[in-house]
């Protein structure tokens, strides 16, 4: 185990800095009784869609844009992004900056989103996720520039009445940032995502000396992830992985393919080394996997020898031992790599008989029968299948109970509110926190939207709440950005709903019958039967097409069949109705 700490004298020296830093700080800012307000527009109700400000006199500091996936019941909807009606309808208000901790979709996914609106305000961060926020915005071609600017552990930041120091803090995507905000009403400590890894690979541990230094101070207030709250002990390091991994590695006789999110870079480092070490050579799969993988080369978080990474022409001469794969999809997801190779839809791969593929990722809830059905997919064909329930292959980048324990034991706050994660894992954060001796009345479990007032004596949950509705994103294809459509709720009701029945034979993977198409608000059915009639015809072409190679797969054919109708009928009635497919099999 290896903690940096700075020598003593050396320690004293920071810390008498800071004291006179925020002496400066607090002369300058003018303090009222008015209350440091803080609000959640997202984060304290799910897991996603972080969003949090904090607002004093009228000023407001942003802390992250992130988006939310949406969960099975919302068919159609890409994601979810936070309602941000309190900013701009509140003309008033000013808003100083954004500051975001980290380049997760969850807590940057949706900038290209809602920055226009804001009115392009100034949005500070670290390099890899300033990188990983421009490469994005590529995709928004309409949109201004946007104004970035660098922050790190070791720069402040002074926002009219906030002052802001980073620190670092381990995740699973490196240049992971807590912040330290000084408040006229005392020091906030927020954490974002995070773990305690001693042992991280390619990432230095969290800076505890930093952390102790700057709570030093006295903190007033604690907000800490939840997101790992039900996990008894310590967060497993990234150390672990790595030696289950290496041994994953030696034992594998043909090709290996891992399997992960694409922003698990510190992940994709750990496959590249191995790879390097038991003389594979790599391709990568999937867009997004690539693309952060070029930049975090680029700014040197990660490397990668020369002459590692492949293209298939060069692959193709390698026996199958020589060659790992290294792809998007752990999570079922039917646009993604994985599921295309599974489907024999992918141009150049099938799996082969002998081949190891690792999932190195957790199953986002409600994901779970998907990956299910792919893992049954790809042992069918004769892969040796391994998931990190079977082994630790896979380290969640949030700090489990030991870990939350520990930021609440270095930061010793007055205050304390749990973010980031459902009601009940809160509610278990701050049970945690009383635990540890922090009183109940100073611990707030809130929901979003609610108004949160900060004084120097006191924290008010108040019976105020800002507007934090859903805000759904629906995007017809990727690339397509011009088609990419905001709506609320609102509008979908008013484009009505498209229900197509299809039973689908398992056995053969083709139509049983006519398809049901049950329509409401959308077009009267009777004087619409050519366009319901030519809306079977393409039903019967999509099932057909998503089902070639026996494997029934009911979400892809779904999914399928809500993208392809969803087009038609906007190519032809310019309206956007909710399509709803049922597939049963039979
Ligand atoms: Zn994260
Ligand atoms: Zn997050």
């Amino acid at each position: 185990m290896w903690v940096q700490i700075p020598p003593a004298a050396h320690k004293n020296k920071i810390k008498k800095l800071i004291k006179m830093e925020n002496k400066k700080f607090y002369k300058k800012t003018k303090i009222s009784s008015d209350p440091v307000k803080i609000i959640a527009l997202g984060g304290l109700e799910e897991v996603g869609r972080n969003m949090t400000l904090f607002e004093y006199n009228n000023q407001i500091l942003i802390v992250d844009i992130g988006l939310q996936f949406p969960d099975e019941n919302m068919p159609g909807i890409d994601f979810i992004i936070p309602n941000i009606e309190y900013l701009t309808s509140h003309p008033e208000k000013k808003i100083l900056g954004v500051i975001i901790t980290h380049a997760h979709y969850d807590h940057i996914g949706a900038i290209p989103y809602l920055i226009d609106k804001l009115n392009y305000p100034t949005i500070y961060t670290a390099p890899l996720s300033r990188g990983i926020i421009l490469k994005r915005q590529e995709d928004f071609p309409n949109l201004k520039k946007l104004n970035i600017e660098d922050i790190n552990p070791n720069k402040t930041l002074t926002l009219g009445p906030f002052k802001i120091s980073p620190f670092h803090l381990n995740h699973n995507i490196p240049d992971t940032l807590g912040l330290a905000i000084n408040t006229p009403h005392g020091l906030v400590m927020f954490t974002s995502d995070f773990k305690f890894d001693f042992q991280p690979v390619g990432d230095k541990p969290a800076d505890l000396s930093h952390i102790a230094i700057l709570a030093s101070q006295g903190v007033q207030l604690l907000m800490s992830d939840s997101t790992g709250i039900e996990n008894p002990g310590h967060s497993v390091s990234e150390k672990t992985i790595m030696d289950n991994l290496d041994n994953l590695f030696a034992q594998a006789k043909g090709r290996i393919i891992l399997a992960t999110f694409a922003s698990l870079i510190n992940r994709l480092q750990q496959a590249i080394w191995l790879s390097e070490k038991y003389n594979r050579k790599i391709i990568i799969q999937g867009y997004a996997m690539r693309t952060n993988l070029a930049i975090a080369e680029k700014l040197k978080y990660i490397s990668i020898k020369k002459g590692t990474l492949i293209n298939w022409k060069e692959a193709s001469r390698l026996d199958p031992q020589k060659l790992t794969i290294l792809c998007t999809g752990a999570q079922g997801e039917n646009e993604a790599t994985l599921m295309k190779i599974v489907n024999r839809e992918h141009k150049y791969l099938r799996v082969q008989k002998g081949d190891t593929v690792i999932f190195s990722s957790s199953v986002v809830p409600g994901n779970e029968l998907s990956v299910q059905n792919l893992k049954d997919n790809l042992a069918k064909q004769g892969a040796n299948i391994y998931h990190y329930k079977m082994v630790d292959i896979h380290a969640s980048g949030h700090g489990y109970q030991e870990d939350l324990k520990m930021m609440i034991s270095l930061t010793k706050p007055r205050f304390f509110i749990p973010i980031h994660g459902h009601l009940s894992m809160l509610k278990l954060h701050g049970k945690l926190a009383e635990s540890l001796g922090i009183p109940k009345q100073n611990v707030i479990v809130a929901t979003n939207g609610q108004v949160i007032e900060l004084t120097k004596n006191k924290i008010t949950a108040t019976e105020k709440f800002v507007p934090t509705n859903y805000i759904m994103v629906d995007g017809l294809g990727v690339g397509d950005i011009k088609e990419v459509v905001l709506r609320a709720r609102q509008t979908l009701s008013k484009d009505g709903i498209f229900i197509v029945i299809a039973l689908v034979d398992g056995k053969t993977g083709l139509l049983h019958s006519n398809p049901e198409i049950v329509s409401q608000g959308f077009v009267y059915m009777k004087e619409s039967k050519e366009l319901i009639n030519e809306v079977k015809k393409l039903v019967r072409e999509v099932v057909g097409r998503s089902t070639s190679g026996n494997t029934f797969n009911e979400s892809y054919i779904r999914n399928n069949l809500r993208e392809q109708i969803g087009l038609f009928l906007f190519k032809k009635t310019q309206r956007r109705p909710m399509v709803l497919p049922v597939v049963i099999e039979i």
